[in-house]
């Protein structure tokens, strides 16, 4: 699906545009080396979640299940500039649930594209509310993004959080639980234990 010889050649034009010499020895190699970590970095264009979230088990689990701090890597969509940071997902099963590592591939379909990270939230939770059916998702992105940290603004460190509510989570004591779980060390010490 990924054009190397285009993106080689765009490559070589790209440095020549901004006034490099894209025969000099260290640049020499750069069209092949970005056309090939493209692959990499936008492997999840196309793809979708359903095979991912296919394997599921029979659970009567009326709680809150919570991953917290998935790390995820980016692109941004409109400078093509990394974003990256951490996905915390919940759910509250409908009977189903998934194994946890399913979660951390799903953000990665997502993540593996030009996104933005708005977009990249929504996705996440639609995609769990269409494959699980669970009575409720929450999703919560925290990210730096590189397009404000090294231009613009200049505002290294500072982090945009997103988040995105379905189902049961629309009521205020879920989101509650979902932040008392998300900073409770008791509750990561006993995952720890479980897993
Ligand atoms: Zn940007």
């Amino acid at each position: 699906m990924i054009d190397q010889d285009k993106i080689k050649e765009s490559v070589r034009l790209f440095l020549e545009a901004i006034g490099e010499d894209p025969e000099r020895p260290g640049l020499l190699e750069t069209p092949d080396r970005i056309a090939r970590m493209s692959e990499e970095i936008f492997s999840g264009l196309g793809k979708d979640c359903k095979e991912i979230l296919s394997k599921r088990f029979p659970a009567d689990h009326p709680e809150m299940v919570l991953e917290r701090d998935i790390q995820f890597y980016s692109v941004c969509e409109h400078h093509l500039l990394p974003f990256f940071g951490k996905v915390h997902i919940a759910y509250v099963p409908n009977g189903e649930v998934v194994g946890i590592s399913k979660l951390a591939r799903t953000v990665e379909v997502y993540a593996r594209r030009p996104q933005i990270q708005e977009q990249m939230t929504a996705q996440i939770a639609d995609a769990l509310m269409e494959e699980l059916s669970p009575r409720g998702v929450m999703v919560m992105v925290e990210a730096e993004h590189l397009c404000m940290s090294m231009r613009g603004i200049k505002k290294p460190g500072s982090k945009t959080v997103s988040y995105a509510k379905r189902g049961v989570f629309q009521e205020k004591s879920r989101v509650q639980e979902f932040f008392e779980l998300l900073e409770s060390d008791a509750y990561h010490d006993y995952r720890k234990q479980t897993v």
